[in-house]
């Protein structure tokens, strides 16, 4: 089935971190296929993080491009850190919208350090956004859906969530954690409609990867590293002979779980990276 056979008209989806990057080439697809979208973002940097987050403006550019297809969009500034704050966003969805029907808990951030060397600021923020965030996610969307006999949950895990590197123990720690959680609350879930699926990207071209932080960290032995320098290294980690992937190859994983038809598919792992889980699994 190509991309472009879904459809999701009547149905309200709703992604985290969708100011940009992956969660907004997500949100505008589902709008682009009849959805109406409810997005959150937290907008602020973080400090254990070595590169800039999302801005206000960014969140509001995906309202933009949500609303100029026609579709209706629910947006708040939420750091999914805040669980109340995600559990008031869906009751105001379900109100206004009538219901969650699905729900793509994306956003991460990425912070390394090597363990000799690793600051609690780290550790505190990559595990608070990519484990406490999903989690808050799922136990704000899941009593909702649940009710309603119908839900498609997609988490986003990373082929860190089945390899390792070095100075990911945060990073690889969340990744490995959403696909555990994800499987776990598959089974919670199974009985009542609602099935819980991971994807888990390679490398892909958003400012996660696309940043002077993570070029230094990539190539410490290169004064000023720029993307040329760090393409040859981070295309070792996929199996197939390309560095970055566009985010949309993630999004059409994601709507293929998310769509009605995919029932049956329940605590699965899709990875998206170039033949990367090929060699770990
Ligand atoms: P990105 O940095 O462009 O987007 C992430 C978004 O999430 C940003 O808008 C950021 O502001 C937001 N965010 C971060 N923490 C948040 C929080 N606690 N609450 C609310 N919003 C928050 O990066 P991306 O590549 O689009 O990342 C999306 C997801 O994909 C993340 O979970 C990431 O770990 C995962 N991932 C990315 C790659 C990659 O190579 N880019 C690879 C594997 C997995």
């Amino acid at each position: 089935m190509s991309s472009e056979d879904l459809r999701f008209d009547g149905k309200v989806a709703f992604v985290t971190g969708a100011a940009r990057g992956q969660g907004r080439t997500h949100a505008v697809a589902f709008a682009e296929r009849g959805a109406d979208v409810v997005i959150c973002d937290r907008c602020e940097d973080q400090a254990g993080v070595g590169y800039p987050l999302a801005t206000d403006e960014d969140l509001a550019e995906t309202v933009r491009q949500v609303e100029a297809l026609g579709r209706r969009v629910i947006s708040e500034k939420i750091d999914t850190r805040d669980r109340a704050g995600l559990e008031a966003l869906v009751a105001r969805a379900e109100k206004e919208f009538g219901s969650v029907d699905i729900a793509v808990a994306n956003a991460g951030v990425s912070g390394m350090a090597p363990i000799t060397d690793a600051p609690q600021a780290v550790w505190d923020d990559v595990v608070g956004s990519n484990l406490h965030g999903v989690f808050n996610t799922l136990a704000a969307v899941s009593p909702g859906m649940a009710k309603r006999g119908y839900g498609r949950i997609v988490t986003v895990s990373s082929m860190m969530g089945r390899s390792s590197s070095p100075g990911q123990a945060a990073y690889a720690a969340s990744k490995w954690g959403v696909i555990g959680m994800t499987k776990s609350v598959s089974q919670d879930l199974a009985a009542v409609g609602v099935t819980v699926n991971a994807v888990a990207p390679g490398n892909i071209d958003t400012p996660m990867v696309k940043n002077q932080r993570l070029y230094d960290v990539v190539c410490p032995d290169i004064e000023n590293p720029t993307w040329d320098d760090v393409a040859p290294r981070l295309q070792q980690l996929h199996a197939q002979p390309i560095a970055i992937l566009d985010p949309f190859e993630v999004t059409r994983a994601v709507m293929f779980l998310a769509d009605e038809g995919s029932a049956h598919m329940t605590g699965i792992v899709i990875p998206v990276d170039a033949g990367a889980a090929a060699r770990t699994s």
